[in-house]
């Protein structure tokens, strides 16, 4: 990235805001090490998009600073952004500030008012994709946020107080161990869970359908005929990407007879609903939530505006697919309103969250609480059965144990990513949500951080003697006007 003159001058004036609120400065979490003497990790967030990062950010703020990120992916490919977010603005609007948690020169619109000026930030409709990446990238570098890309975490479970991770390097295939005292995983929207397609996919060769989540060669659609399933946002984007391929005609179908047009999203976009949701009682939560989830989000009118300027484009609307049959080539999609034909089939159907289907949390899926086990759904109208299965969380995103006393651990694990949802609303995964949900986290983190290591800090406590001031002929080491207690400057 070419840096301009504003926005060095923007760096230097993130670097003394952030000086202005570095009170307290004294790293404060004492050092762990494991039977073999390797330094206990205090942190380890799974996770490098701009979840992680936000996180990242918040615990160096609360001095937690024995911390590491891992991200599978390359740097700069992390998260859905440059993979298959197939949209050229998000949806979000532009004001949404998200990983900044709060500090106006971080955000994204400092960023970019130091670059293109203020003119052109009023000119701007949407943040486009692109830059919206070129901005984590540089968020994760004004900061030096501990990001390790390539590194896959494989497993992990508990070592007495603590967690013992496994982590892949993707680099050289070796497969090194970690010991952390909390996991923290923000591992992207689809978690713990896994993209979904209806069971009738499986009756056509996986060559002719894909899912929005895939990465697709669109050149395959050349005057052919694309069928989409869903009414989201990104079944949207691949129809429109699929006209923009030449594709002889796009046809979105959807289960319901009328489109989602409101989005509810906006609405429960107010610090009321954002910070406070978690703190309702089950009966609340369900009520809302199964309202939400049970409906698909509207697509934003951008991306109805640039589908609709195709000729080809088509909307079935009341016409779920109810089977499909594949003869010489062509897909014959039986729905409610009739056969249809295609050529190559798209599934915008989003995904189902479950822990079994998670590679790292299968294993301990039997011990973790979920809303069924904390819910009972009486009538059909109070919404899908499927939402029973996100995990229920405790107040700090933490598993919690479905039966008391089974796996007590459980609560140095901590969930950030939509499989939070049902507990604590918009919170992992949401740009709007984040200044709201990353600080409650990393509350919950330094909150138990502190707690299991109160005799410690009692201990330090009565033991620390440093005077203010010496008296007359005393010559002795005064306390320092910033101190790091634990012997260890801390810079900020
Ligand atoms: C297509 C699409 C468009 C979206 N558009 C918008 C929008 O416009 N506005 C908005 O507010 N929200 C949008 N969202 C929702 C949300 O903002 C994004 O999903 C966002 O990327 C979530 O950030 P995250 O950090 O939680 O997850 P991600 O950005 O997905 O990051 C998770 C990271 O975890 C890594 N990871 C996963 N498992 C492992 C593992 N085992 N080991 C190591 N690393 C791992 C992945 O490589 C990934 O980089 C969109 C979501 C999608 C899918």
């Amino acid at each position: 990235m070419i840096k301009t003159g504003g926005l060095l001058k923007l760096e230097k004036r993130i670097a003394h805001d952030l000086s202005i609120i570095s009170y307290p400065v004294n790293g404060w979490i004492p050092s762990k090490f494991d039977e073999q003497g390797k330094r206990v990790l205090d942190v380890l967030v799974v996770g490098g998009g701009q979840g992680g990062l936000a996180i990242a950010f918040q615990l160096l703020r609360e001095r937690v600073q024995n911390i590491q990120v891992i991200d599978a992916a390359e740097a700069g490919q992390e998260g859905p952004w440059l993979n298959y977010a197939r949209m050229p603005t998000l949806r979000s609007p532009k004001e949404v500030n998200g990983p900044d948690l709060n500090i106006p020169s971080l955000a994204f619109q400092a960023w970019y008012e130091a670059q293109f000026g203020k003119l052109s930030w009023k000119k701007l409709n949407k943040i486009p994709t692109e830059l919206w990446v070129n901005y984590l990238k540089w968020f994760r570098k004004v900061l030096s946020l501990p990001v390790q890309n390539r590194m896959r975490l494989i497993g992990f479970e508990p070592l007495q107080d603590n967690i013992k991770v496994k982590i892949e390097c993707l680099k050289t295939g070796n497969v090194q161990e970690e010991i952390t005292r909390k996991l923290i995983l923000a591992t992207g929207i689809e978690t713990p869970g896994k993209w979904s397609v209806p069971p009738i996919a499986q009756k056509i060769p996986k060559d002719f359908w894909f899912h929005t989540s895939e990465m697709i060669n669109f050149d395959l659609f050349e005057n052919k005929e694309i069928a989409v399933l869903g009414a989201g946002a990104s079944a949207m984007d691949n129809a429109v990407r699929a006209l923009e391929a030449r594709a002889s005609g796009v046809t979105l179908y959807c289960r319901r007879s009328e489109l989602q047009r409101v989005q509810p999203f906006k609405w429960l976009s107010f610090p009321g609903f954002l910070r406070h949701f978690s703190e309702l009682n089950n009966e609340w939560r369900w009520k809302f939530m199964s309202y939400l989830l049970t409906l698909r989000e509207a697509f934003p009118k951008e991306t109805w505006d640039r589908a609709n300027r195709f000729e080809e484009f088509n909307i079935q609307a009341g016409a779920d697919w109810e089977d499909l049959h594949l003869k010489d080539e062509k897909i014959s999609i039986l729905t409610g309103k009739g056969i249809f034909e295609a050529d190559f089939l798209i599934f915008g159907t989003g995904f189902s969250i479950d822990l079994r289907h998670s590679k790292e949390l299968s294993p301990h899926a039997h011990l973790i609480a979920l809303w069924s086990d904390k819910f009972k759904r009486t009538r059909k109208e109070d919404g899908e059965s499927n939402l029973l299965s996100y995990p229920y969380l405790g107040d700090g995103f933490q598993f919690l144990e479905r039966l008391p006393g089974s796996a007590p651990w459980l609560k140095n694990v901590h969930l950030f990513s939509f499989g939070a949802t049902m507990s604590f609303g918009p919170s992992g995964s949401s740009i709007n949500a984040m200044k709201f949900a990353v600080p409650r986290l990393v509350h919950a983190i330094t909150r138990d951080l502190f707690l299991e290591d109160i005799d410690h800090h009692f201990e330090s406590m009565t033991s620390y003697k440093l005077p203010e001031f010496s008296l007359p002929g005393e010559e002795t080491e005064l306390a320092p006007a910033t101190t790091d207690f634990y012997g260890k400057k801390v810079g900020t």
